[in-house]
């Protein structure tokens, strides 16, 4: 009889206890069209920062995409249930939905499992207009939803070149890691 695998194994040692860091990886792509009345894009807002922009987001909630990315990277390093399966596009109740109120609900349940975030990276690819204007207020907006310092949070900005839908201005997409700690209780 072959011994069993070291990871099916009966857990009783160090193994079961939290690590002391998790890592989290969330992505978000939303269409960007006309805004109302000519089309049917929402105001673009990015990390809660609203940008001057004749496309915005196609989206059920306000599709703010930075912060879906990085609510999923949350909910993604606790292994929790992704934001479309907690926050359904076919609920009533979020349509429009500020998409803080996904975030603080990620954080809510980050903080549960005995987490807090210890730094967030994340891309912005969007062909127009510049994030680089608006990268100092995304950045202090995010660091106060995550309530970290900012030189802990860091938002880059590209374009996509030209290529494809995002290079066409079609989709805004964005990539973000969040590293978590664990925090002992006091
Ligand atoms: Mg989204």
């Amino acid at each position: 009889m072959s011994a069993p695998h070291p990871t099916n194994r009966p857990s009783n040692g160090p193994q079961d206890a939290p690590p002391p860091f998790l890592v989290g990886l969330g992505y978000d792509l939303h269409r960007l069209e006309p805004l109302a009345p000519q089309g049917p894009g929402r105001p673009l807002v990015l990390g809660s920062v609203r940008l001057d922009h004749d496309r915005g987001p196609v989206a059920h909630s306000d599709g703010d995409a930075l912060l879906h990315a990085v609510t999923d990277a949350l909910l993604g390093a606790i292994a929790a249930p992704d934001i479309g399966q907690l926050f359904p596009d076919t609920d009533p109740k979020h349509d429009a939905q500020d998409s803080r109120v996904f975030l603080a609900e990620a954080l809510r349940l980050v903080h549960a499992a005995g987490y807090r975030p210890t730094n967030l990276d994340a891309t912005v690819i969007l062909e127009r207009p510049k994030l680089s204007p608006h990268k100092p207020a995304i950045r202090r907006a995010l660091a106060d939803l995550l309530g970290l310092p900012e030189p802990r949070v860091n938002i880059k900005g590209k374009t996509h070149e030209g290529v494809d839908a995002v290079g066409e201005g079609r989709a805004v997409e964005v990539h973000a890691v969040v590293l978590l700690q664990h925090t002992p209780h006091k």
